[in-house]
């Protein structure tokens, strides 16, 4: 799934173990794996690879390469300011992007795997890859469909509050 979709379900998850980080951080991390095995849609990148068989240590600063930054950097913060704002509280709100953070963070795993293919770095892609479901949704319905779940799971959680 993308990004920010993966940082509204991280701090959903930890809006549930407001005053255990700790927790949060795993539950966030784990909740990374559970969703991507769901059918969805993804966005194209256009020069780096994630999954099977990238390798992105020949990257260059194209335009390409600087254009997928720059989408991935609007992702991330759209993903950390939505779960913020979704679910923080004064005491809450490190706890937040902690959970936000960890379950965004096997994607950035799966980029530096593509570099260091090697040790508990390959055993994890190798999970993600496993479970990632290989079932893509395209288009319209695609897009429609993952705004649908992480609204679901954002006033799902909001409301067990
Ligand atoms: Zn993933």
């Amino acid at each position: 799934m993308i990004l920010s979709t993966h940082a509204i379900v991280g701090g959903a998850v930890a809006s549930l173990l407001p005053l255990n980080p700790a927790a949060a951080a795993i539950a966030g991390f784990a909740s990374h794996f559970a969703i991507d095995a769901i059918p969805h849609w993804d966005y194209p990148l256009r020069s780096i690879s994630l999954g099977k068989g990238s390798d992105n240590r020949r990257l260059s600063f194209s335009n390409a390469t600087l254009r997928d930054f720059a989408v991935i950097g609007i992702d991330v913060s759209a993903g950390f300011g939505l779960a913020i704002w979704l679910f923080a509280t004064e005491i809450s709100i490190w706890t937040i992007a902690i959970g936000a953070f960890t379950a965004m963070l096997p994607d950035a795993l799966q980029f530096v795997h593509t570099l260091y293919p090697r040790g508990p770095l390959h055993v994890l892609q190798r999970f993600h890859w496993w479970i990632h479901s290989k079932r893509a949704l395209t288009g319209i319905f695609g897009v429609g469909s993952q705004l649908a779940f992480a609204g679901v799971i954002a006033v799902l959680a909001r409301s067990i509050h």
